[in-house]
């Protein structure tokens, strides 16, 4: 017999959990405090990407990213202010951004990137294209040196891994692109990256969910908890209260309020980005790219070009810094001189928060200060790629079934 799972989250890891949950047989509940139709997951790049299989906390890091904050258009950006969650945080990426962490942490990354990746095909088998997936591979493309020899280096960890890439020069880069002028040193390519629509996944997902009986209970905020001993019995919201067997946290850059009402502490940090989308253009791009140099992700999305980047660490707000706009706007320009596109309006400027662990793994599992308590959050610049992943192992921690990867790395209570 199913369970009654109640997830607190309607974001692209929440309605992921949901499909799978619903698939296997429980009785679902999502809790939205919006309606699903905006928010970070739908604003994103749209990349499916096992080529991003270095944690974000790595090594230099740390010192690049102090050099960058010291200039308003670089690509990252901390707020200095005294806030409790904001120091441990950061003195917990520090303690993770080396070599040995990394190197734990590039396998588990690395399995839960392609189980997502083919799970993220079989959601397009099973409910259609409607949401624009591509799987035709994505570009590194670089123009200094130094970022070539980085990007090098990085296609041979990846042929370590099993990951296919090739190197081309910027020729051949121009021949894979040729509606649109490209200035480069050059250029990996990882062919098994693939790319979406993330506005139209969310609203294909929802509709498929509605359709199937999941109970999206939408414009809807959770305001607390009610226990019986070590187990949560009830989700109280502001239309009332949710009884569950099972409750599921997958409330993004919100995770560590939610944690706190049931007398947890989570380590998290909203990593704010922008994105600015260009409809129906003339001459588009054919592939994805990367723009490494200036941490720029490109992206069609059908006739639609969306451009995206910048990593402010400025606390829960969408406030918008027009230089670092400017600065993935003129990134963009550089790269693609001829590309038919204007600064935009404010208006026109998305943001969203990306939910940063201190290591760049997923939280993913049950957290023991609860008998049914799940926590999936914390996919910082990788939700969308691991999603579906995501989905799947939270319906089998909820069903007792084994595991389709280990999950140990992403144990939730690894800092506490
Ligand atoms: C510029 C940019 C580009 C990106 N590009 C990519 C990309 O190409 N590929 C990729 O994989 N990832 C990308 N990401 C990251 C990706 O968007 C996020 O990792 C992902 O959207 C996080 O999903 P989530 O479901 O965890 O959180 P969210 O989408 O934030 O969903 C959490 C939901 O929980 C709800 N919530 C919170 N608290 C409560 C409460 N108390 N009551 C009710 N509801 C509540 C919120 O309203 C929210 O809708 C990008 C992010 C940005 C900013």
């Amino acid at each position: 017999m199913g369970k009654q799972v109640t997830i607190v989250g309607g974001g692209v890891i929440g309605l992921c959990c949901a499909y799978y949950l619903q698939k296997a047989g429980h009785d679902v509940t999502v809790i939205e405090r919006g309606g699903i139709t905006n928010g970070t997951s739908f604003g994103n790049a749209g990349y499916v990407s096992p080529s991003h299989f270095i944690p974000l906390a790595s090594p230099g890091i740390v010192a690049k990213g102090l050099g960058w904050m010291l200039s308003s258009s670089s690509p990252f950006y901390i707020k200095p202010r005294l806030d409790a969650g904001l120091i441990r945080w950061g003195l917990t990426f520090w303690k993770s951004a080396n070599e040995k962490t990394m190197k734990q942490n590039i396998p588990p990354l690395n399995n839960m990137l392609h189980l997502s990746r083919e799970l993220t095909s079989q959601i397009k088998q099973d409910l259609g294209n409607h949401f624009r997936m591509a799987e035709d591979g994505c570009f590194m493309m670089y123009k200094s040196a130094a970022t070539e020899k980085h990007e090098l280096e990085l296609a041979k960890d990846a042929a370590r891994l099993g990951i296919e890439t090739r190197v081309l020069s910027p020729a051949e880069v121009q021949d894979m692109e040729p509606d649109v002028e490209i200035n480069i040193k050059g250029a990996v390519i990882y062919p098994i990256d693939c790319h979406l629509h993330p506005g139209d996944f969310m609203t294909t997902m929802k509709n498929h969910l509605e359709k199937v009986g999941v109970k999206l209970q939408l414009n809807t905020e959770v305001t607390g908890f009610e226990k019986n001993g070590r187990t949560i019995k009830s989700v109280v919201t502001n239309k009332g209260k949710f009884d569950c067997d099972e409750l599921v946290f997958a409330s993004g850059s919100w995770l560590p309020i939610l944690a706190s009402q049931l007398g947890i502490h989570m380590i998290l940090q909203a990593g704010k980005g922008y994105s600015v989308t260009y409809p129906d253009m003339k001459k588009n791009l054919r592939r994805p790219a990367i723009l490494v140099d200036n941490r720029v992700a490109m992206t069609p999305m059908g006739k639609d070009l969306r451009m995206g980047g910048t990593m402010e660490i400025s606390g829960i707000n969408s406030r918008i810094l027009i230089k670092r706009v400017e600065s993935i706007y003129k990134a963009a320009k550089s790269y693609y001189p001829n590309l038919d596109i204007s600064f935009p309006s404010t208006d026109k400027i998305w943001s969203g928060l990306r939910p940063l662990s201190p290591d760049g793994l997923p939280y993913v599992g049950r957290h023991d200060k609860y008998d049914n308590l799940i926590v999936a959050g914390g996919h910082a610049m990788l939700g969308v790629s691991l999603a579906a992943g995501t989905g799947k192992l939270v319906e089998e921690i909820v069903g007792e079934k084994k595991t389709s990867i280990d999950i140990a790395a992403f144990d939730v209570q690894r800092y506490g």
